[in-house]
Formats: structure tokens, C-alpha cells, sequence
């Protein structure tokens, strides 16, 4: 990258909770300016539909075709967490809703024991805390899970946070710092030559979710997508997401409980119930069918909740490239980075995203495991 005299004045496209973490850890933590653009509300993107789980553990899975560090990058992630959280919350004066949240992830078909069992032996090569449990061993600790249980394991070092606080806190914190500033519009990007321009910043990072691919250029009075100045990010497709919360109660679950792609995560008065994955769909309101789907899967997991009424029904819309890992750093165009693809870890990998970016753009060496998710890499092959 370019050799700066003082800190470059860095341009981010994007205001999604990749965005404005890496604005936060360039501007608050290390003094750089900030430029954050967004055509939309800050924060109300896919940053706001999340569940807020930090749960790198369903990552050691490994399925086909995944990126082979992606479960290092998360375990990266989780760790960094504490110290973000402690920052932010203290700057911002947002409680971000930041906890432990013990998690037993059940099985209730013999594919999913299996998994678990996959899942089980990965994280004891890892040294991570876990323990297989028996269905006794599962219905003992939480009584609310169906008595045909198969088998658990139980993960009592997941963390929690409440995104949209996290969202907000960031927010607050950075539009009243004086390196800061937010623009609601377009970010009028040119191309000069193969380089891009914009005016009063030396770099332009790219962090518009699961519409990075086509952020508007202009060139010669016509505007076309950024994908002609990095073809890797035509690899970054949509993937909608619904969910519902339902009101706690009798029969609910105490902890969070996750069988298969179904997760029930008790927060604040109610149970947050994800979610769908659905390729290649974009959707910013639910649809009836997928969410009593989803409502009929969580009561198959814990029968007490079939009474329980629905409080709130949201989707959104998770940007994922084909090895479900995310696109960090430089691109084939000078200047210009991207932070994009996050996919279901998005809100877990927003620190270690913002800090690898910094440490790019500022000229430090990211280390050895983030040039693993440049955007110039190879996918992992599909079994
Ligand atoms: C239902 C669901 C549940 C999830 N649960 C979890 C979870 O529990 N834990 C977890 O870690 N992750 C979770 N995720 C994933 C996580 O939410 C995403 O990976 C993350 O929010 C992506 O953040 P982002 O900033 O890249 O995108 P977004 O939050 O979508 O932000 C992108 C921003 O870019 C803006 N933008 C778009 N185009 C332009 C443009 N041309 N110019 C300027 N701005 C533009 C948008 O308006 C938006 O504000 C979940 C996702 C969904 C959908």
C-alpha cells in the first residue's frame, strides 16, 4: 500500500456494523479521519436483523467447501470481544447487552448427532471448553428441550450481545468524535485511469454488505459497479434471513439452545428464534410461511413454546461469498480495501474485521491468518 506522511484520510462505504467498526477502531482508537457513507439509515441493514450471538464453536463443523481458518478467524473474533465491548460501552455510555451465554446445541435426529459428535472432537483438539452430553445429562440442565433428545454438548463459553445496541453505540460514539463524519448519500467515487478517485481521501475501504459488489462509480459521466475494479467481489452474494421473537415464559428455554439451523435465544423477556438461510433472495419484511415454519421448528425443539405468542417478525438480508468467510483487505486496485461477506458471523467477526483493516491500511503487519481472507484467495475445494 502507499506510504502515507500522516495518517491517510480514509473514506468507508457503508454503515453496516463492519463499516462502522472499522471506522471506530481507524478513527477513535488510532486517530486516522473517517469518511462513513451510507443511502440508508445507519446500522438498519443486516447488522440489525442479527440474533447478536458470538458462537464460534458451530464454525468447527467445517463443511465442504468452507474456508479452512474461517473457525481460527473466529476464535480470534470471540476473543478480542471483552475489550471491544469494555471500549465501546464506555465511550458510547451504551450498555451493548455483552454476556456469557452458555449454549447446548441438541440433537433430535441421528444426522445432527453426528455433527455434534464432528463439532465435539474438533473443539477438544482446540482445547476449546465443551462437554457431550447424554439426554438425560441434556434434559437435567434445561428441561424445556423435547424429551426425544438424542444427544448435546454444551458450550458454556459463548458469548452474547445485543447487535442493535452495538449498532446504536457505535453510532453515538463516532458522530461525536472530531475525526469522524457521516454522509447520507452516495459516496461520489471516479475513476481516473484504472484508479479510483475520491476526493479529499487517499483510501476508499468498501463495506456495503451484501451490496459491495455494486457501489456506483462514476467514469466519463456514466456510473458503473465496483466489481470492475475488483471481479472477486461479484463472488458476494445475498442470503435473506427471517426470524421472529416470541414472549417468554412457562416452557421456554433458560439458555440458548440450537438444534440444527434453528437457534432459541432468551433475551430480555422474550425468545429470539433463527433463522432462514435463503440463497439468492433479498427481503427486508418476513414472510408468513417461513417464520410459522420456523415457529413450528423451535416448538418441535422445546413443545412448551407452542402457546407462546409472537412478538416480532424481521428479516434481513446476510452478504456470503462462496467459502462462507469474508473478503478483508487490499484489492487489485491501489487503494482501494473492502471488509465485505461476513455472512452468519458478522456481528462475532466485526472487532478483529475492524482491526485487521486498520493495521492494513496504517501499514502494520495483520499477521499470517488475515492475508488467509484476502480477497486474491482461493476457494477451499467442495468435497
Ligand atoms: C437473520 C440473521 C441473523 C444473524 N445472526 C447473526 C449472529 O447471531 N451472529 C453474527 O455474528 N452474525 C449474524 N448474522 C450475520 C450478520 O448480521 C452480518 O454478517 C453482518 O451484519 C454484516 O454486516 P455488514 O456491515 O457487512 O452489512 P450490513 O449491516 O447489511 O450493512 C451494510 C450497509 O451498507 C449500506 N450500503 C449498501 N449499498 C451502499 C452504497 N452503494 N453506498 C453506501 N452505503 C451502502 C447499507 O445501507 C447498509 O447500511 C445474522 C444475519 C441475519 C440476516
Amino acid at each position: 500500500m502507499a506510504l502515507f506522511g500522516s495518517l491517510p484520510r480514509i473514506a468507508i462505504i457503508g454503515a453496516g456494523i463492519i463499516g462502522l467498526s472499522a471506522a471506530y477502531e481507524l478513527a477513535v482508537r488510532r486517530g486516522a479521519r473517517v469518511s462513513i457513507f451510507d443511502t440508508r439509515p445507519p446500522g438498519r441493514g443486516a447488522s440489525w436483523a442479527a440474533a447478536g450471538m458470538l458462537a464460534p464453536a458451530f464454525e468447527a463443523a467445517d463443511e465442504p467447501g468452507q474456508h479452512t481458518r474461517l473457525f481460527e478467524l473466529c476464535l480470534h473474533g470471540a476473543a478480542i470481544w471483552p475489550d471491544f465491548a469494555e471500549d465501546l460501552s464506555a465511550r458510547s455510555g451504551i450498555d451493548i447487552g455483552f454476556s456469557r451465554a452458555p449454549c447446548l446445541a441438541v440433537a433430535l435426529g441421528a444426522n445432527e448427532a453426528i455433527r455434534l459428535g464432528r463439532i465435539s472432537a474438533r473443539l477438544g483438539g482446540a482445547r476449546i471448553e465443551h462437554a457431550a452430553l447424554t439426554p438425560d445429562e441434556v434434559l437435567r440442565r434445561e428441561p424445556a428441550i423435547s424429551p426425544g433428545v438424542l444427544s448435546g454438548l454444551e458450550l458454556p463459553s459463548d458469548l452474547r450481545v445485543n447487535n442493535r445496541q452495538v449498532v446504536d453505540a457505535l453510532i453515538a460514539a463516532l458522530r461525536t468524535h472530531p475525526k469522524v463524519k457521516f454522509v447520507s448519500d452516495r459516496a461520489p467515487l471516479r475513476a481516473v485511469g484504472s484508479q479510483l478517485r475520491l476526493e479529499g481521501h487517499d483510501i476508499i475501504l468498501a463495506a456495503a454488505g451484501w451490496e459491495t459488489a455494486i457501489i456506483k462509480v462514476e467514469e466519463q459521466g456514466q456510473l458503473f459497479s465496483l466489481v470492475n475494479w475488483e471481479t472477486a467481489l461479484d463472488d458476494i452474494d445475498c442470503y435473506g434471513g427471517q426470524m421472529l421473537s416470541v414472549a417468554d415464559g412457562a416452557g421456554a428455554p433458560k439458555r440458548v439452545v440450537r438444534s440444527g439451523h434453528v437457534y432459541l435465544v432468551p433475551r430480555e423477556g422474550r425468545i429470539v428464534i433463527g433463522a432462514t438461510v435463503e440463497p439468492d433472495r433479498v427481503m427486508d419484511e418476513p414472510e408468513e410461511a417461513a417464520i410459522e415454519a420456523l415457529r413450528l421448528e423451535a416448538i418441535r425443539i422445546c413443545p412448551g413454546l407452542a402457546d407462546a405468542p409472537v412478538l416480532e417478525r424481521w428479516a434481513g438480508v446476510r452478504p456470503g461469498t462462496p467459502d462462507q468467510a469474508p473478503f478483508i483487505g487490499e484489492t487489485s486496485t491501489p487503494g482501494l480495501f473492502v471488509a465485505a461477506g461476513h455472512f452468519r458471523n458478522g456481528i462475532l467477526l466485526a472487532p478483529m474485521t475492524a482491526r485487521i483493516v486498520a493495521d492494513q491500511i496504517l501499514g502494520k503487519d495483520a499477521g499470517d491468518l488475515a492475508g488467509a481472507f484476502s480477497v486474491r484467495r482461493t476457494y477451499a475445494a467442495t468435497a
